[in-house]
C-alpha cells in the first residue's frame, strides 16, 4: 500500500503546484524515481492513473517516471560517486538494492578510501518538472 500513499502525495504536490502556478490542467508531471526506492514502480503508475480521477487538475495528467541513478557522498573528503561503476559482485548489487544503509561494508569512497559516506540521491520520489495550460 506504500505506492498508494506516495502516489496520492505526488498527486496532491502536483495538483497544489498547478495552483500556485495558475495552470487549470496539469498536461504531464515528471516523477523522478530514486534508483533505491523500494516500491513497485508498475503498481506506482497504476495508483498514480487511479488517483488522479479524483483531482479534476490531474484527471487527463499524464506521469512520466524518470529515473534517478543512486549515488553516495563521502563524508570525509566529500567527493561524490555513483552506485553504477562500483567494482560489486550481483549479490552485493542487489544487498545494496534493498539495504542501502549496508552499502558501508562492501564499498568505499574511489578517492579517499573512506567507508564513511552518505546516500546523495537515489532514495526518494519527487517532482521533477510539470507542464500543464493555464
Ligand atoms: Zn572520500
Amino acid at each position: 500500500m506504500h505506492e498508494w500513499a506516495l502516489a496520492e502525495s505526488v498527486i496532491k504536490t502536483a495538483v497544489e503546484y498547478a495552483g500556485t502556478e495558475k495552470l487549470k490542467k496539469l498536461k504531464e508531471t515528471g516523477v523522478l524515481f530514486g534508483e533505491l526506492q523500494a516500491i513497485d514502480k508498475e503498481i506506482f503508475l497504476f495508483a498514480l492513473e487511479e488517483l488522479r480521477k479524483q483531482y479534476p487538475a490531474a484527471a487527463s495528467c499524464k506521469f512520466k517516471i524518470i529515473a534517478e541513478p543512486a549515488a553516495f557522498r563521502c563524508k570525509a573528503c566529500a567527493h561524490e560517486f555513483p552506485l553504477k561503476g562500483l567494482k560489486k559482485t550481483k549479490d552485493e548489487a542487489e544487498f545494496i538494492h534493498f539495504i542501502p544503509e549496508m552499502a558501508h561494508t562492501f564499498m568505499k569512497c574511489p578517492k579517499c578510501k573512506s567507508p564513511d559516506f552518505e546516500i546523495a540521491r537515489g532514495r526518494g520520489v519527487s517532482i521533477s518538472y510539470l507542464k500543464g495550460d493555464r
